[in-house]
């Protein structure tokens, strides 16, 4: 199948957990995870009428930023752990980054997005990624650190915080999910519920349904649009390298 037909099974997934959940499908969105797939399937998405779209690894957004400069309204989410060095050459192309973990790494993103002149001044809108599941995970700020994490971001004026992200264990799928999500979801309303934390990114091919019922606002999903990826390099590539 193509994945202009992809998308429409996809949506109309969102749609029917949204209407099951009782919630409205319009508080769904879709973040299109195009990691390791070529410009072209991004360009088909977009015919498609996909605007939100995901990558894991720096140099690849970036790269993909460039050669797809001429779609209009394309919005590129990072979703993938950003090393502090980094920082600088997100922050100009970013919509939305889904990953901050460390104070040092919120430090750093605030520096550099106040430096970018491409934000025209405009702060960048970020999300907090939890380790929900404790010691199993390897990417994510701990729960005790949340909090001071959060207030840190607040304080930045060229950082905006948005929400909340978490990634379950790869042994959770379906609804095997649910009680991670639900875990988010009860640490939003404990640190501020919608006022502070509006948006919940949760959710991915395997398991939207479960992260939609438990309140999912942005959902990430990679391979029932594009295809099981092509390669499946788990490490970012080197500056200049990749
Ligand atoms: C790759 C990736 C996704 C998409 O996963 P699929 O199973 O292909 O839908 C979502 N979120 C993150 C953080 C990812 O790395």
């Amino acid at each position: 199948m193509g994945i202009a037909q992809n998308l429409e099974l996809v949506r109309s997934r969102l749609e029917q957990a949204a209407r099951r959940a009782n919630r409205n499908p319009a508080e769904v969105r879709l973040v299109a995870v195009s990691k390791l797939h070529p410009a072209a399937s991004i360009r088909e998405a977009y015919a498609a009428g996909q605007r939100d779209f995901g990558e894991n690894y720096v140099q690849e957004l970036v790269g993909k930023a460039r050669e797809l400069a001429d779609l209009d309204g394309l919005r590129w989410h990072l979703i993938g752990h950003l090393q502090r060095n980094k920082a600088k050459y997100v922050a100009p192309f970013v919509s939305l980054l889904h990953t901050v973990d460390s104070l040092s790494l919120a430090g750093e993103l605030a520096k550099r997005s106040a430096a970018a002149a491409e934000r025209k001044g405009q702060p960048l809108p970020v999300l907090v990624e939890v380790s929900i599941a404790g010691e199993e995970q390897k990417s994510g700020a701990a729960l005790s650190e949340l909090p001071a994490l959060l207030e840190a971001i607040d304080g930045e004026p060229s950082l905006t915080l948005r929400g909340l992200m978490c990634v379950p264990p790869a042994t959770a799928t379906g609804d095997a999910a649910r009680p991670y999500f639900e875990t988010l979801r009860r640490l939003r309303d404990e640190y501020g519920g919608t006022a502070r934390l509006p948006e919940l990114s949760m959710g991915m091919s395997s398991d939207l349904e479960a992260a939609v019922a438990a309140g999912a606002t942005w959902v990430r999903v990679g391979t029932a649009i594009f295809g099981e990826r092509p390669v499946n390099n788990p490490r970012e590539p080197e500056p200049g390298g990749g």
